[in-house]
């Protein structure tokens, strides 16, 4: 049992690995909540407390299978974002099987994520589809709570029936994060972000967020008009308008680095082009252009100190999905310097010579995510591929 105290210090309570699991009499999809994959946001872990307590208490029929995980418990105990290394970071293909299959674990955090790892592939195993897997999280800074998720169109349909911001494409960015695994395995996966740290909103909205997330999944039967109720409760939560937006800078903070965000910046803000953003070594960054910022950084942990988004226009969204639905990428290949890399054809090879055509926004249109291979290639994944669309064609949610 670890104990974790909530960051204002007014609560406390104790949890395992697995907060709470509930089994429906009746079949329906299975639901996995995480919280405090970092150790410094509790909010999600006393939103789970709460919410599974009172379907015990009110012994509320469910549909299916719901668990309520707890990430890294280590950090959790010791009130800190993560005590070796991110636990964030670390679900890297490579990683993960010198972690899991070579059982070379050498700090915390590679501990945590060897639990982690073989709980959910037993859920994946004894549990039935459709599969949910929903991450809460909190920010360092002020925030308006939000969505972020990898850039499938199963993802983007799911997450569009919350009234939130969504924020697309930080998985270019952030490697490593726990969503983005099991998203390439093809699951609906979201993370939510409830509000800073310390705010006692942040375990409200993760409460509305779980609860109307039951509805949605159809875990839970609810009334219209408390789904209505929910959706108006979430509605109310956000400042920022439901749109999606996509993220085109991260500002990483090397090791060397010492990074200070100016105070008072909040998330989603518009910042005039000349302002001063932060202090890097002692130099102030300044704004080169009028930006909006996201997730600036106020606490110490952590190697990205903000990012900048933009709005996605809603042509763009369409196009991309009519895009991906024809398979461009299939005419693509035709192309000379663009070839498959395997039979598998979820994998580009694009000689530099052609790739320079292309802009990294192209191949997000057609749901690619390209990197550098060598100074000759450039690889694009399909991330659309993986997506087992068909364990949700039954859904209320699929079918609007
Ligand atoms: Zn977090």
């Amino acid at each position: 049992m670890t104990l974790v105290q909530s960051m204002t210090l007014e609560k406390n309570t104790r949890s395992n690995r697995v907060i709470d699991h509930i089994k429906g009499k009746k079949g329906g999809p299975t639901v996995v909540f995480f919280g405090g994959v970092h150790g410094n946001e509790t909010a999600g872990v006393f939103a789970l407390k709460n919410v599974f307590g009172e379907i015990r208490s009110q012994k509320t029929q469910v549909n299916g299978e719901l668990y309520a995980i707890s990430g890294n418990l280590g950090a959790l105990e010791s009130r800190q974002r993560f005590q070796d290394e991110d636990l964030n970071r670390i679900w890297l293909p490579e990683r993960i099987e010198r972690i899991v299959i070579n059982n070379e674990i050498h700090h915390n955090e590679e501990n945590e994520l060897n639990q982690l790892y073989l709980l959910v592939q037993d859920i994946l195993k004894k549990s039935n589809p459709p599969f949910y897997f929903l991450d809460l999280h909190t920010t360092s800074s002020d925030t308006s709570p939000f969505i972020v998720l990898n850039d499938s169109l199963l993802n983007r349909k799911y997450a569009s029936n919350y009234p939130l911001p969504i924020i697309l494409g930080i998985e270019e960015y952030l490697k490593g994060a726990l969503l983005s695994y099991i998203n390439e395995l093809g699951y609906v996966s979201l993370g939510f972000e409830s509000g800073r740290h310390d705010d006692n909103k942040a375990i409200k909205n993760s409460i509305d967020f779980i609860r109307y997330s039951l509805t949605l999944t159809q875990s839970l039967d609810a009334s219209g008009r408390e789904v209505k109720r929910l959706m108006g409760e979430i509605a109310k939560s956000s400042k920022v308008s439901q749109k999606f937006y996509e993220i085109y800078h991260q500002h990483d903070i090397e090791p060397e680095n010492d990074f200070e965000m100016y105070p008072g910046f909040a998330n989603f803000q518009m910042v005039p082009k000349g302002t001063n953003l932060a202090l890097v070594d002692g130099v102030a960054l300044k704004a080169t252009k009028k930006r909006q910022i996201f997730m600036p950084l106020y606490q110490k942990q952590g190697r990205e100190g903000f990012y900048f988004i933009r709005p996605i226009p809603k042509t763009w969204l369409w196009l991309s999905k009519k895009l991906r639905r024809f398979k461009v990428d299939h005419i693509l290949v035709k192309l000379p310097g663009v070839d498959w890399e395997t039979d598998k054809k979820d994998t580009l090879m694009v000689d530099q010579r052609v790739a320079r055509f292309f802009t990294k926004s192209f191949f997000h249109l057609l749901g690619y995510r390209a990197r550098k291979l060598d100074k000759n290639h450039l690889v694009a994944k399909n991330r659309e591929s993986a997506s087992k669309h068909e364990e949700y064609t039954k859904t209320l949610w699929f079918n609007q």
